[in-house]
């Protein structure tokens, strides 16, 4: 399919200009900005990628409260609402909200709905959605780590409920930390596969661990990677001999990929070491998968990553790869970082839930 494939992008101007950080000096809030966006357009511009004939670029379409409703309690919902009329504030422990938040986070959901259901419906065969806020930590009563609503459980549950959907669902989540939200909409249901590779403090522990797998029906189906502060090109791509059987195995209609990005050496939030090739080579390897599998129909829903200078490159990067072309990385990539992976051995840690998988997945036996 590679070379005729078509691929969406699903984003507008307002994901570039609305939703403001209310800050006058930089703080973690205002490292989710309109700048994300504004960087990744302005550089795809100058590399002419919606140039090219196989690049199709989608308007997103805000979603009504009926449908945030379906992932959300009414009392969130009001919150954010009644917050965004008055124009201003602090929702929970790390969340501002402005004028125009309401309207952006619901355009949001609409933009990851309509990602999804390009591919469903074969207008193109993979979609990236360019949107914010992003969505994975959201959960149903609240807003929470830089997330209003979740976008990517809202758009699946409307699939199921709205639209009869009901076929196998993969997510992968390759955000820097764990979709703590995302994981619980699904944590006991056997159609949807949740993967997650984070990164992870060993020595204090956290959620997102090795352990947990989900519940009742969907156990064996939440799968959690976590990987040392430090992860480098050579180490990350680890993960995907265990995703790679499980995914085969599993069997997805379609693969949903929470593509956060802030695992990349100059964030200013995660702690990574990656430079954007480890996102070409995952994409690349991905899609490969999906080919034999499922058609092709990769859907990636952009969640973190906060260096300026560093994410335009990696959603390029990501877009490079689905379009089957190579990819060269920028030259200031090749600083070289001489730190070491701290706390943890990947391969200890591929090996110990390589075991406890054993129990559910034939194919890690
Ligand atoms: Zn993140």
């Amino acid at each position: 399919m590679t070379g005729d494939s078509r691929i969406g992008i699903i984003t507008d101007d307002d994901f570039s200009s609305k939703n403001v950080p209310p800050y006058p000096h930089p703080t973690f809030l205002s490292y989710e900005s309109p700048l994300r966006i504004k960087t990744i357009l302005k550089f795809l511009e100058i590399k002419k990628v919606f140039m090219n004939e196989r690049v199709i670029k989608i308007e997103p379409i805000p979603v009504d409260e009926s449908i945030l409703s379906l992932a959300h309690t009414k009392y969130h919902i009001n919150s954010v609402r009644n917050f965004s009329k008055r124009g201003y504030g602090l929702l929970g422990d790390e969340i501002f909200i402005t004028e125009d938040t309401f309207e952006l986070a619901k355009k949001a959901v609409g933009g990851t709905i309509q990602a999804i259901k390009s591919v469903l419906n074969s207008d193109v065969n993979q979609s990236f959605a360019l949107v914010r806020p992003p969505g994975h930590h959201a959960l149903q009563e609240k807003a929470s780590g830089l997330c209003i609503f979740n976008n990517i459980a809202n758009s699946i549950i409307y699939l199921k409920k709205k639209l009869h959907y009901n076929k196998k669902i993969a997510i992968i989540d390759i955000d820097a930390h764990f979709g703590d939200g995302l994981v619980q909409y699904f944590y006991d249901d056997p159609s949807v596969l949740y993967f997650s590779v984070h990164e992870f403090d060993f020595e204090e522990g956290d959620i997102g661990f090795i352990d947990e797998l989900g519940e009742g029906e969907g156990l064996g189906k939440s799968i959690n990677f976590p990987i040392p502060m430090n992860t480098s090109d050579e180490d990350f791509l680890e993960f995907l001999d265990i995703l790679e059987p499980v995914l085969n195995e599993f069997t997805p209609d379609i693969m949903i990929i929470a593509a956060g990005f802030d695992l990349y050496f100059a964030d200013p939030i995660g702690n990574g070491l990656l430079t954007s090739i480890s996102y070409y080579n995952f994409t690349e390897k991905l899609l490969k998968i999906a080919e034999k599998i499922c058609e092709g129909k990769l859907v990636f829903i952009l969640e973190g990553g906060y260096s300026l200078i560093g994410l335009p490159h990696c959603v390029y990067t990501v877009l490079k790869a689905l379009i089957g072309e190579e990819y060269e990385p920028p030259i200031f990539e090749k600083i070289k970082f001489s730190t070491e992976a701290k706390n943890g051995d990947i391969s200890k840690i591929k090996n110990s839930l390589r075991n406890l998988l054993a129990d559910y997945w034939n194919s890690l036996k």
